[in-house]
């Protein structure tokens, strides 16, 4: 018997902290060979993942361990980066039969789901599928130390680097504010700053620091605004059809770094560049782009005329959704085999390129965190329908309390109090103040 119930997991409100925030009790109802921690955390100047494993190491082997019962995997595999010497060495005499550390490259984006599983298991996700279809579960570190702890999700790590006195990885009750968080981190070390919210390379730049922390935030950057990878991410989208439309040489670096491409994926972005010069509608219409993982590779480092090929999918991508198109496609395997180790990108090269090699590499779990007097709880911290509020101004909670949860069966997650206070709002997030 299962020591910790999917029912339990759903209480507890756990989603996958390092994406788009799947409900994880509705992942371990599925039935799968392996199961793979995805601990290779490939961003740059993130470290969250290594520096969990490396202070609470039980607790995650414990909840991906919890999780492999579930799924009845007979497999469990840590997929970590070679290069963390110290934390294997920690993690190796703890692991329980069927357990075992794969070790990756420390190379970009390593960390993507269907990159990860060819590496662990050398199986390849069909394109549109998920790893669920070669008889594999994909979870992330903190998802797994959420599961072992058993209690409300209250509390959120993340890693806070670029522009700050104390590049840290911190632990904040869910709710409070970027700026709290980065003050944990010493506070910003410029005036002005903006941030890149969850990676410079697959996250979103945001320029109000009174955005609440949810429970899928997994890192801070923090950068001036004359930066040139907030540049790059304010660009609007005429601009990059323009720019694209009239400055593509057609070289065709884009598709031959793309990592999706390599894995034996029909998405070759320059085609959908090609494409843009041909329509005069300022849109790209490439059916493959359906299977751009948005990894931004060929953007920040393939390109060499600068240009934004994975804006110019992803708006390709998003329109095909809208309109329903779907294409079924099997991979290339020898595609894969013959190119993708060949051509990984070592994130040394890719901080250079991306002009961070000034900002610390470094972010240690510091004990410190900010004693929040509000919190702000999104109703929506996860894949599916918003959680609908259970409580009403002038509630008193505690926290741990649930204050909202999924109603009619909708996919969803259960959302706790992270602090004890009183409930100011409900309308869109639940705000409470101690
Ligand atoms: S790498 Fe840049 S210039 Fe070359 S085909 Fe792709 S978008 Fe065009
Ligand atoms: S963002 Fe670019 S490199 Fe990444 S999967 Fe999409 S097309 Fe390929």
């Amino acid at each position: 018997m299962p020591r910790i119930s999917v029912e339990q997991i759903e209480a507890c409100g756990v989603v996958g902290a390092g994406g788009a925030g799947f409900p994880t009790h509705v992942k371990l109802k599925a039935k799968a060979d392996t199961i793979i921690l995805n601990a290779a955390e490939c961003e740059p100047l993130l470290h969250k993942d290594k520096e969990m494993l490396r202070a609470y190491p039980d607790e995650i082997i414990a909840g991906l361990q919890a999780a492999k019962e579930l799924v009845g995997a007979e497999d469990a595999v840590i997929g970590i980066k070679g290069k963390y010497h110290d934390v294997i060495d920690l993690l190796k005499p703890k692991l329980p039969a069927g357990m075992r550390i794969v070790e990756l490259a420390d190379a970009y984006p390593t960390g993507d789901e269907f990159i990860l599983v060819y590496d662990v298991t050398k199986r390849i996700i069909p394109p549109g599928k998920i790893p669920l279809a070669v008889g594999c579960v994909v979870t992330n570190v903190e998802t797994a130390y959420n599961i072992a702890r058993g209690v409300p999700v209250t509390e959120k790590f993340l890693t806070v680097a670029g522009a700050v006195n104390h590049p840290a990885t911190v632990k904040v009750p869910v709710g409070v504010t970027f700026a709290e968080a980065i003050e944990v981190a010493g506070g910003a070390a410029i005036a002005d700053p903006v941030v890149l919210v969850g990676g410079v390379m697959m996250g979103r730049l945001s320029t109000d620091l009174s955005e609440p922390i949810t429970k899928t935030t997994g890192g801070l950057i923090v950068l001036p605004r004359d930066h040139r990878l907030v540049q790059r991410y304010s660009l609007s989208w005429d601009a990059i059809a323009r720019i694209g439309s009239s400055a593509c040489d057609q070289c065709s670096f884009c598709t031959e770094f793309c990592p999706r491409y390599l894995l034996g994926h029909p998405i070759e972005p320059h085609k959908a560049m090609r494409s843009l010069e041909f329509t005069m509608m300022g849109e790209a219409n490439f059916i493959g782009t359906q299977f751009c993982c948005e990894c931004n590779l060929c953007s920040m480092m393939a390109c060499p005329e600068d240009l934004d090929p994975k804006n110019v999918c992803t708006q390709n991508k998003r329109r095909l959704a809208a309109e329903g198109r779907k294409w079924e496609v099997e991979a290339n395997p020898v595609r894969a085999e013959l190119h993708l180790n060949n051509r990984r990108v070592p994130i040394g090269r890719l901080i250079r390129k991306l002009g961070l090699f000034d900002f610390v590499n470094k972010g240690p779990l510091v004990p410190a965190t900010c004693p929040a007097r509000r919190v702000v709880l999104p109703l929506k911290q996860h894949v599916g329908a918003p959680a609908e509020p259970v409580v009403k101004p002038g509630d008193t909670v505690n926290a741990g309390d649930v204050v909202a949860r999924p109603t009619g069966g909708k996919l969803g997650a259960v959302i706790h109090a992270s602090i004890t206070g009183r409930v100011q709002s409900v309308d869109g997030a639940i705000v409470i103040e101690a």
